[in-house]
């Protein structure tokens, strides 16, 4: 029998979460702490205006949010993402982050970068979190005016930057293309490469029916010749990793989840304390915070295992390998188990008619 060591870390990340799948067991959490934030995006599919908080729930305590985690400790929980909105909004940051870290829990953060003042350096060069990835909008102050609504959200964000590079902390950067940015990309990618730090490019503009502001569909890149799409070497391992995965576990990935790694292995608590598999989604609207969270996990999958393909999908014959995932239908169509024409039309022609 092989050992640990001989077999590497990544092969112990696929065993956990194929046994996460086998046995239902919640590994992995996303915890949207705010839907508030510095920046307005127009692209954004979680962001609310203060006054528009109230109508739609309110925001969970710090108590609350690490007594949740605890309830998950519980059944299996080893890793939670932080983000929102913007984190670094809520006063009470630091005092969650280093609750779920002294937890023993792997803590990722995703952030703008715009609010990292001394006291945050000095807590993720003490306290780094497993992974810190911020969104780079754009390589100019412009950018970010005409996307994010913030005149000098640039400079703040570089400032923020080489603040935790001179600390050493380490991070990622991303990059979300839209009609309003996309020739940015270039410069943004040699920004990632001064500050040595891998970047990840999405081209997935999610509608929202969470917010209002939301104008993704009118700010899609649909032209993907202007994409410069060279996956990282680490993108092309993990492809590759999960096409083995998928193809020697075939019982474990079957039906509508069939591309879907969170299901059965990972969950989402949206700020307002709505419980789905991921942020995308918005069907199950599973309440932790009220039911407890052993009960409500359970309850998730019950209503999850219901879903089926909708039947143009069943007569397709690209069914199996199509990577159209339940949340994707949910926020093109307005369901889970809906027909995606335009994902299903960009993903097999490029065409979006
Ligand atoms: S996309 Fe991110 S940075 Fe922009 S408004 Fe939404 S939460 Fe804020
Ligand atoms: S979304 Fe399109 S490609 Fe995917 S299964 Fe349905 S019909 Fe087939």
């Amino acid at each position: 029998m092989t050992t640990l060591r001989e077999r590497g870390w990544l092969d112990l990340c696929d065993e956990m979460m194929l046994n996460a799948r086998r046995t239902c067991t919640p590994l992995s959490a996303t915890f949207e702490l705010t839907p508030l934030c510095n920046f307005k995006c127009k692209m954004c599919y979680v962001r609310l205006d203060p006054d528009e908080v109230a109508p739609r729930g309110c925001l969970h305590t710090a108590e609350e949010w690490v007594g949740l985690a605890r309830e998950a400790v519980e059944l299996g929980l080893m890793r939670v993402c932080l983000t929102g909105g913007e984190v670094l909004t809520r006063p009470d940051f630091k005092e969650i982050y280093l609750s779920l870290v002294s937890m023993g829990l792997l803590v990722s953060v995703l952030s703008n970068g715009a609010l990292i003042d001394d006291e945050i350096v000095s807590l993720f060069a003490e306290h780094p979190p497993v992974l810190l990835r911020f969104t780079l909008y754009g390589a100019s102050n412009e950018t970010y005016e005409r996307l994010c609504g913030a005149p000098d959200g640039y400079d703040q964000v570089m400032r923020s930057l080489h603040a935790l590079r001179n600390a050493g902390v380490p991070f990622s950067l991303s990059f979300t293309s839209t009609a309003k940015n996309i020739d940015d990309l270039v410069k943004v990618r040699e920004i990632a490469a001064e500050l040595n730090a891998p970047l990840a490019v999405s081209t997935d503009l999610l509608s929202s029916a969470r917010t209002s502001h939301c104008e993704a569909s009118s700010l899609r890149v649909e032209e993907k010749s202007r994409f410069d799409f060279t996956p990282t070497d680490d993108q092309v391992v993990q492809a590759r990793r999960a096409r083995q995965v998928l193809s020697e576990h075939e019982d474990l990935f079957q039906g509508i989840f069939r591309h879907c790694k969170a299901y059965r292995t990972s969950f989402s608590v949206q700020w307002n304390g709505d419980m789905e598999t991921c942020l995308v989604m918005s069907y199950c609207h599973c309440r932790p915070f009220e039911d407890g969270f052993a009960a409500e996990w359970k309850r998730m999958h019950e209503i999850l295992g219901r879903l089926e393909f909708p039947h143009e999908c069943m007569a397709c014959e690209m069914r199996d390998d199509c990577p159209v995932c339940p949340a994707t239908r949910a926020s093109e169509t307005g369901r889970p188990d809906g027909f995606p024409l335009h994902s299903c039309r960009m993903n097999y022609t490029g065409q979006t008619d």
